[in-house]
C-alpha cells in the first residue's frame, strides 16, 4: 500500500489516510502541536518539565517538545524519578541518560533514597501492609512537586495518551472514585494551591500512534517490566478496552469526546459541593488537606521517626 501523499510505502492507516514514515511524522507532530494549541497547554516563555521515565512514550514526548522548543518559545527539561527498583529503573535510567547525551537534553534525576532515605526496594521489605504502588505513587507525586519547585518550572508534561486516559476514566468509575474522575483532562491542577499544573500533549493520540512515532525515531528502550506490577486493575481494564476497540473501532475516541463534553460542568459542580482547603504540610510544605501530608506519613511509618 502506498502513502496517500507520496509514492512511498505506507506504514500506518488512520482510517482516512495512509502514511509513509515521513508523512506519519508530519501528521503526528502536527496533531500534538494542535492539541497544545486547542487546549492552551503551553504559553510562550514557559519552562516545561517533561516527566520522563525512560519508557518510549515519555522519551518521545521529550524528543518532540525539545524539537519544537524554539517554535513554542519554551525551555525544556526532563525530570527523571529514580525509585530504586533493581533491574528495572536503573536500566531505563541508563538508556535515558545515554540518549540525552546524544541529543543534548537536560535531565535532572531525583532519587527516592535522597529524599526519603529509602529506595522502593527497601520500603517494601519494611512494611508489607503498604502496597508498593501506593508508596511509589505518593512519593513520586511528592518528588515531582519538589523537583518542579527546585527547577522553577511552570508546568509538568506527562506522556499519557488516549488509551491511558480512557483506562483511568473506567478505573475511577468502577472504583467510585469521583474525586479523581473529575480530575482528568488534558490540563490539570491549574488552580489548586501551590501545585504545578500538569499537561498531557499526547491526550488525543492513541498508544499505537505513539509507539509508531517512537519506533520511527529510533526510540527503543530496553524491554523491562516493573516487578511490582501484578494483579493490577489497570491491566485487566486495558485488555477489556482493547477488545472493545476491536469490536467497535473508534470506541476510545468516542469515550474521550463524551468525557470532555461533561468534564467542565463536573469540575464546577464538584468544586461547589466539595470545598477542599489545601494548606502546606507542617513538615514539608506539600499542599495537603491534613496536618501531615501522605508522603511524610508514609516516611514516618517506614522509618519510625520524622
Ligand atoms: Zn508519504
Ligand atoms: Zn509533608
Amino acid at each position: 500500500m502506498k502513502c496517500s501523499f507520496c509514492n512511498k510505502k505506507a506504514i500506518y492507516n488512520d482510517g482516512e489516510n495512509r502514511y509513509c514514515k515521513e508523512h506519519f511524522i508530519e501528521y503526528f507532530e502536527k496533531r500534538i502541536l494542535d492539541i497544545i494549541e486547542i487546549f492552551n497547554l503551553i504559553e510562550p516563555g514557559e519552562k516545561i518539565a517533561v516527566a520522563v521515565s525512560g519508557g518510549k512514550d515519555s522519551v518521545s514526548l521529550l524528543y518532540l517538545l525539545d524539537k519544537y522548543k524554539e517554535d513554542l518559545k519554551i525551555d525544556v527539561v526532563g525530570i527523571h524519578i529514580d525509585e530504586g527498583i533493581k533491574n528495572y529503573r536503573d536500566k531505563l535510567k541508563n538508556y535515558l541518560l545515554d540518549l540525552a547525551k546524544k541529543h543534548n537534553w537536560e535531565i535532572k534525576v531525583y532519587k527516592f533514597r535522597d529524599y526519603f532515605r529509602l529506595t522502593l526496594d527497601d520500603s517494601v521489605k519494611i512494611e508489607r501492609r503498604l502496597k508498593p504502588c501506593t508508596i511509589c505513587g505518593v512519593w513520586r507525586r511528592w518528588l515531582m512537586w519538589k523537583a518542579a519547585k527546585d527547577l522553577g518550572v511552570d508546568k509538568i508534561a506527562t506522556a499519557h495518551n488516549l488509551n491511558d486516559e480512557v483506562q483511568t476514566i473506567f478505573i475511577n468509575l468502577f472504583e467510585g472514585n469521583i474525586k479523581d474522575f473529575v480530575k482528568g483532562g488534558p490540563i490539570v491542577g491549574i488552580v489548586e494551591h501551590d501545585f504545578v499544573p500538569r499537561i498531557k500533549p499526547f491526550y488525543l493520540v492513541t498508544e499505537k500512534e505513539t509507539t509508531i512515532y517512537a519506533l520511527i525515531n529510533k526510540i527503543d528502550p530496553p524491554w523491562v517490566e516493573c516487578p511490582y506490577i501484578y494483579g493490577q486493575t489497570r491491566d485487566e481494564i486495558r485488555k477489556w478496552l482493547y477488545k472493545l476497540e476491536e469490536d467497535f473501532p473508534g470506541f476510545h475516541k468516542k469515550v474521550i469526546n463524551k468525557y470532555l463534553r461533561i468534564l467542565n460542568k463536573l469540575k464546577i459542580s464538584y468544586k461547589k459541593t466539595n470545598r477542599i482547603n489545601l494548606k502546606p504540610c507542617k513538615y514539608c510544605g506539600y499542599p495537603t488537606s491534613r496536618e501531615m501530608c501522605r508522603a511524610c506519613e508514609i516516611k514516618l511509618i517506614l522509618l519510625g521517626h520524622k
